[in-house]
């Protein structure tokens, strides 16, 4: 028997390092997402400021070509002006005149406007795009550095589920099929050792008649409050 606890012991290992390989696995995996993630933010948040800017520089365009219009009518208005010999026409056109000067006015404060917003939308754009330049090389670096330490982790656990497979055939189909129940009803860690009387399980003690038979190593023992597979592990208090 006593061999046969120390092959579930092994197999427990090799367990636990699979466990151990899977959580590394799965830790490069959200690392790689939230990496992805962040930089699919940025990116969206660059076309949203490109789209902005793009919008601010079309309807500067558009105010620029209405100012060039404004200001050829006032011209003529003027030149009509010097021919007009009516009071009342000329009271007219000159308020027409006043009224498109103010009209450009306007129109010229609203393009210093759109010229800074546009500036702005630049500038911020010019720092997302350095944010996202060096996500990006971020990025490249930790996909390398992830598909390495995941090739290494898949290979690693090939390498657990050969030794897996042989230790599990030197058991007795009886004890594996006990220690896989175990396995499963407990998360993951069916055999553990008892040191001074304590189950490295449950943190419990164990009752002095099943540890001195622990001791004695002549048959498979459970754990009375956690039921895990439990072996004895001397240590120097005993
Ligand atoms: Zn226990």
């Amino acid at each position: 028997m006593r061999e046969q606890i120390c092959k579930l012991v092994k197999l427990q290992n090799i367990d636990n390092e699979a466990a151990k390989v899977q959580v590394t696995l799965a830790k490069c995996n959200k690392k790689l997402d939230q990496l992805t993630a962040k930089v699919a933010s940025i990116q969206s948040q660059v076309a949203i400021q490109k789209e902005k800017r793009d919008d601010l520089a079309r309807r500067q365009r558009i105010l620029e070509a209405e100012v060039v219009d404004v200001k050829a009518l006032r011209k003529k208005s003027q030149e009509r002006l010097m021919s007009i010999k009516n009071a009342r026409e000329y009271k007219a056109l000159q308020r027409e005149i006043d009224d498109s000067k103010r009209k450009i006015d306007e129109m010229e404060t609203q393009l210093v406007e759109y010229m800074e917003q546009v500036e702005q939308a630049e500038a911020s754009l010019g720092s997302l795009d350095e944010e996202l330049a060096a996500l990006e090389d971020a990025l490249a670096q930790e996909t390398k550095s992830v598909n390495k330490e995941r090739s290494h982790g898949q290979k690693r656990l090939g390498e657990l589920d050969g030794e897996r497979l042989s230790v599990s055939q030197s058991v007795e189909p009886d004890l594996f099929a006990r220690y896989s129940l175990v396995l499963r009803s407990t998360g993951g860690i069916a055999v553990v050792p008892v040191e001074s009387q304590v189950c490295k399980g449950c943190n419990m003690n164990i009752p002095p008649q099943i540890y001195n038979e622990l001791q004695r190593g002549d048959e498979l023992k459970m754990c009375p409050h956690c039921e895990r597979i439990i072996y004895w592990q001397q240590n120097e208090q005993d």
